[in-house]
């Protein structure tokens, strides 16, 4: 073919939505030497049939951020590149049936006018104002996005597609990509016309991204975590009121979503367009016995109205009018997800310059942001804002396809549910353990998955209520809160123990580890036998991760690093690694425990059961030793804030560790105490207070900092510059005078009836006895003693700056005692 292009910067696979808008924002971003493979029309996979809706709403911040831009985007694109399309902005109605969800509401508007976005919270005659043919007696209210509408997909993908050619991208149709190889560091992307030779490729495959995931194995790859759903909308005749209202106002009746029933209802053309998340949903192409084909382009399902029948009368009676029209068409068409329903975008786990933007529940109104955050991580390697939330590294090895049918099927029969903090939704659980799994569930553990692994949230006392009902609530109280109590005090009075399997740690060993890793991070190195806590910035100096870095001799090292961080700070490290240096770092997560001890007494119960150590060795020291006869490393540290040691042992060894702690006094504590224990200290922890949304300095990390050692590091400049300035926003912790319930993530905090910061994170310090929030402040208001107000569900809370030292134990005496 003359001119089919032999090379190119990158190869984007897929010409859904996603893909097309990817190649878009490439192009603006000036990498124009892109092409598109498509292997049939664009929009044949499930950009063709989708329903069009493009809401803003979410209760996740980086969601929220994505769907944001996503409107801000489509409203000019038919201008700017000159292709009309049908975007009606219509506002959306979502409706309440309980306080909760009210609650639920309140927290998005807090989130919506930080974002800069109008969102509102309707009572239910402001419902019937703006929507007069619905019931609304069983209603507490409703929250109204005025951004919220419709697009048509095809459309929307075409103008993207005429937006990227016309800066020079390009576009191959009825292309399919058949396979990749790598020669010299470069991808080569197989097509039945010839190869393709190019930098970086990108996986955004729609629902066939398993299938184009799996020829990137041989390079390091892994199964793409996903499975394929149906999902269908009914779209009704003409409905001569809705012509006749819609005529005479000149708009459409804005889109209702009923998520506590679970449907959306908006008008298309002057008729109806429902679309249920039923219960009793299907999965499709998950069994040997239904094999997904090999092209489904512009193809849907046969219908299966009777799973829907329930949604169809709820919707009847909520609108009456309804009842009214016949069907004219259903659509009924595969929808990929992924097994927390947010999608992939970003480093392909595994594998160099491949990168994915596939598995969108919600891709047409997430497509725009996608693709702006695809057309950074590839550009500029990092994004705008933090997305860890669609990371494809937040995934590890426990996605099996049981695990994602399962998950699949959960998220999308609850789509618009609600997540309660207490609440661990039942499926995909037990996929890896403690080897004290049984032992920690016979002392009431009520468990949570940490990355897979199950760790104990709290432990429940015989007659305590487990009912998924308790746990249906925002507030502090329920049925944990005095255990958590309980446990908090244990660690306060005596000694509390903590099995915390699945910390992920790494062994970095060989000539020139030392030297490479000071150059990584902000701060020093531990001396030989101590470790210390360090910081990873990225260029613009915002914080990638935190590591613990245990120093066993001059060059050999294990990293320590969050559970859910484990294949994120892995790739981090790998891909930093120079080649052919033999420094070798290593996955050691697997067949080594830990076990948190800490308390004023664990120095007396650890007495008698260890052998070689010196329990007086100071705090951050690091000490191999006998527990119980067996073999540790012994860490001096407590992320509880008390006197205390992480032991670190093999697997087979921590039952009989964990016997004599409990037989020595311990009182086995949970992740939800650990929680509030180290909200009292101040402590950060990974995706919340520690995020690429902010710089070391703004995390209040300037202690971690040292500008003037030799090396440089990542950031450096930018920090320093910041440092000149001053930063915009200081990181805080607030005493709340809070209500029932307290700050989760990405609250509003005001001042003189403005937005000046969010938290980060919130909860109640038993130690304290006060609700504790930490977050982000307008770097002015960031002084001890100045009031300000946290919105908490909507209630406005006042709350104390504190000074720059833990609430509990400020000068670190218990730690060190
Ligand atoms: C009934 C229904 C209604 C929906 N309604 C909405 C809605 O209202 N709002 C919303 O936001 N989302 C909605 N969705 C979801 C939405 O359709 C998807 O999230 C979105 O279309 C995904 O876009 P994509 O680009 O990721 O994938 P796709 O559109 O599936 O694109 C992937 C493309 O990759 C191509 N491809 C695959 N393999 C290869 C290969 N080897 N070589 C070359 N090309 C290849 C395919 O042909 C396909 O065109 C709905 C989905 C369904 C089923």
């Amino acid at each position: 073919m003359a001119d089919f292009p032999t090379t190119a910067r990158v190869v984007i696979i897929g010409g859904g939505v996603v893909g097309v808008s990817s190649l878009y924002h490439l192009a603006k971003a000036g990498w124009s030497d892109c092409v598109l493979l498509e292997k049939n029309e664009l929009t044949a996979g499930s950009t063709w049939h989708a329903a069009g809706n493009v809401p803003t709403f979410s209760t996740s911040w980086s969601l929220m951020n994505m769907q944001r831009y996503s409107t801000e985007l489509y409203r000019g694109l038919g201008e700017a590149v000159d292709y009309p399309m049908n975007y009606h902005v219509t506002g959306s109605i979502r409706l309440a049936h309980s306080q909760e969800r009210m609650q639920e509401f309140q927290r998005a508007k807090g989130m919506g006018l930080y974002q800069g976005m109008e969102i509102d919270i309707l009572s239910p005659d402001e419902i019937k104002a703006k929507y007069p043919f619905i019931e609304t007696h069983d209603l507490k209210g409703a929250l109204y996005d005025p951004a919220d509408g419709d697009i048509d997909p095809a459309q929307l993908t075409q103008a993207l597609a005429k937006g990227a050619r016309d800066l020079g991208a390009t576009i191959l149709r009825f292309t399919p990509a058949t396979g990749v190889s790598r020669e010299n560091g470069e991808w080569i992307v197989h097509t039945e016309k010839g190869d393709i030779r190019c930098e970086y490729v990108v996986n955004a495959a729609g629902y066939y991204a398993q299938r184009v995931g799996e020829w990137f194995k041989p390079f390091g790859g892994r199964t793409v975590p996903m499975m394929v759903m149906s999902h269908q909308y009914m779209v009704f005749e003409e409905v001569p009121e809705i012509k006749k209202w819609s005529e005479g106002y000149g708009k459409k009746l804005p889109l209702l979503r009923d998520v506590d029933t679970s449907y959306y209802l908006r008008q298309e053309k002057n008729g109806f367009n429902l679309g249920p998340y039923e219960r009793n949903c299907r999965a499709h192409w998950a069994t040997p016995s239904d094999p997904m084909p090999d092209d489904f382009s512009f193809q849907l399902y046969p219908d299966d109205l009777d799973r829907l029948e329930y949604y169809i009368e709820d919707a009847m009676a909520r609108v009456p009018l309804l009842a009214e029209a016949g069907v004219a068409r259903v659509i009924n068409g595969p929808i990929p997800y992924a097994p927390d329903g947010n999608p992939l975008i970003g480093p392909m786990p595994g594998v160099p310059n491949a990168f994915e933007a596939c598995v969108f529940t919600f891709g047409i109104a997430q497509g725009g942001g996608a693709g702006k955050v695809l057309a950074e991580w590839i550009t500029e390697g990092q994004t705008e804002w933090d997305m860890w939330s669609c990371d494809p590294r937040r995934f590890t090895d426990y996605t099996d396809h049981d695990y994602c049918v399962e998950r699949g099927m959960e998220i999308y029969g609850h789509e618009y549910a609600m997540h309660f903090p207490w609440h661990r939704w039942p499926a995909g659980k037990d996929r890896k353990h403690s080897p004290l799994d049984a032992k920690i569930k016979e002392l009431g553990g009520q468990m949570g998955a940490y990355n897979g692994w199950e760790r104990a949230n709290w432990f429940a006392k015989p007659g305590d209520d487990l009912s998924e009902e308790s746990t249906q609530t925002w507030n502090r109280a329920g049925p944990w809160a005095e255990r958590i109590r309980e446990e908090c005090e244990a660690v306060r009075d005596g000694v509390g123990v903590l099995d915390l399997p699945g910390f992920s740690r790494y062994t970095l060993r060989n000539d020139g580890a030392a030297e490479w890793l000071r150059g990584l991070i902000s701060g020093g190195l531990p001396k030989v036998g101590r470790m210390n806590l360090a910081y990873f910035p990225d260029k613009r100096g915002r914080i990638l991760t935190e590591m613990s870095i245990i120093r066993h001799d001059e060059e050999l090292f294990t990293l320590i690093t969050a559970g859910s961080a484990q294949w994120h700070d892995f790739e981090y490290l790998k891909a930093n690694l120079p080649e052919d240096s033999g420094i070798e770092l290593t996955d050691d997560t697997v067949g080594t425990g830990t076990l948190i001890v800490t308390g004023p007494k664990t120095r007396a119960l650890l007495e008698p059961i260890t052998e070689d150590a010196d329990l007086h060795e100071g705090w951050l020291s690091r000490q191999t030793a006998k527990v119980a006869g067996k073999h540790v490393l012994l860490l001096r540290v407590s992320f509880a804030g008390e006197l205390g040691w992480e032991i670190h042992a093999d697997d087979e060894d921590l039952p009989a560790i964990y016997d004599a702690l409990l037989a020595g006094g311990a009182k086995p504590f949970g992740m939800w105490a650990l929680n509030s224990l180290r909200l009292e200290k101040g402590y950060r922890a990974w995706k919340g207070d520690l995020s690429t949304d902010y710089s070391l300095l703004e995390g209040g990390l300037d202690r971690f900092i040292k500008f003037d050692k030799p090396q440089d590091f990542p950031g450096k400049a930018a920090l320093l510059a910041e440092k000149q300035q001053g930063s915009k926003k200081r990181f805080v912790t607030l005493v709340v005078d809070a209500g029932e319930a307290d700050a989760p993530y990405m609250s509003t905090l005001w001042h003189d009836g403005t937005i000046v910061g969010e938290t980060t994170s919130g909860g109640w310090g038993y130690r304290v006895n006060a609700s504790i929030a930490l977050g982000m402040l307008r770097a002015d208001l960031a002084v001890p003693g100045t009031e300000i107000e946290v919105e908490i569900y909507g209630e406005r809370c006042r709350a104390v700056v504190q000074e720059d030292q833990p609430l509990w134990d400020a000068n670190n005496e218990r730690i060190r005692a």
